[in-house]
């Protein structure tokens, strides 16, 4: 039973030296782990405590810097790779416009456009030959219809109308030529016709609206050499062609009657053109409700795009 009493004592101080024993060998292994720490800081953190920039890697350089070095090899590895793909962009962009203006319906279309008559104030009276070389002569141009209910002049509508077809032409990628811009030009029906041929023009098509004595009288109708037509005749086929298909849709669009073709060999402007021609008759103005429709801006449009549909069927788009 001594032993029993004296057993403990001796137990306890061994556990003490133990205990202290383990103290001892943590706080130098803490001491090691943190002047351990404080010499990896060392490396990458100056002595003042501010984070500083990488330095160029020098002969014999550290390990710091051979990954500074690495980070400037994968930095201009990823600035060519970023060019490249930006360039690549920049073609495919490149790429995709030219297929677009390519896919236009009029690429590489000449539309000439004459807006019928001219105003009031400019005289015409003078004569012209009928047809190249023909001794049949015309008054070099007429003034033009009027409307009975919207009281408009034709000239005036044509001209309207014209403007807003070159527009709307462009914008399908055709080149267009206006034989007039203005009510003041003083350019003949032969003159119009001779500049249409000049400039190359694909197709000629001659803007106007019709009067009649009856108000009943409506719709639209073209006009075109014969195929016996001893100046335009070789014509006769590309604009009847050219007639349907632009009466066609205009009156698709309009819903104005489709009055069909004439032939007419009796028209300075007609006989003078060497290209496909035709006159396009957009509608009466002797009649209340062709004129009020025409007369208004907001159906103008709707009549332009018909004949600019017309355009684009005849080209085959
Ligand atoms: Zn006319």
């Amino acid at each position: 039973m001594e032993n029993n009493q004296q057993t403990p004592i001796k137990t306890t101080t061994k556990r003490k030296k133990v205990i202290f024993g383990s103290l001892i060998i943590l706080a130098v292994l803490g001491i090691g782990a943190y002047v351990f720490w404080q010499y990896q800081q060392k490396n990458i953190i100056a002595p003042t405590g501010q984070q500083t920039t990488y330095a160029k890697p020098a002969a014999g350089a550290s390990a710091g810097s051979v990954q500074e070095a690495r980070q400037e090899v994968e930095q201009a590895v990823q600035e060519k790779l970023d060019a490249q793909q930006k360039a690549e962009e920049e073609a495919a962009a490149q790429a995709a416009k030219e297929a677009e203006e390519a896919a236009k319906a009029g690429k590489g279309k000449k539309v000439a456009i004459d807006p019928g008559h001219q105003g009031w104030n400019v005289d015409m009276s003078a004569k012209e030959p009928n047809a190249p070389g023909s001794s049949e002569m015309k008054a070099k141009s007429t003034s033009g219809a009027s409307g009975n209910y919207s009281g408009l002049a034709e000239f005036q509508l044509n001209l309207d109308v014209s403007l807003q077809l070159r527009t709307e032409l462009e914008k399908r990628g055709y080149e267009v030529l206006l034989t007039r811009e203005d009510n003041n030009t003083a350019i003949s029906n032969a003159e119009r016709a001779v500049l249409s041929n000049e400039w190359g023009a694909d197709i000629y098509v001659r803007i106007h609206a019709n009067s009649s004595e009856s108000a009943s009288a409506q719709g639209a109708l073209t006009l075109i050499p014969s195929s016996g037509n001893p100046y335009a005749g070789s014509q006769y086929s590309a604009s009847r062609a050219l007639a349907e298909s632009i009466l066609a849709s205009y009156c698709s669009a309009t819903e104005f009657a489709n009055k069909g073709i004439q032939e007419n060999d009796t028209m300075t402007g007609i006989n003078w053109s060497t290209r496909p021609v035709v006159i396009l008759e957009m509608g009466f103005m002797s009649n209340q409700h062709d004129d009020l429709k025409m007369a208004d801006s907001a159906f103008q449009i709707v009549m332009v795009q018909g004949i600019a549909d017309g355009i684009d069927n005849y080209f085959g788009n």
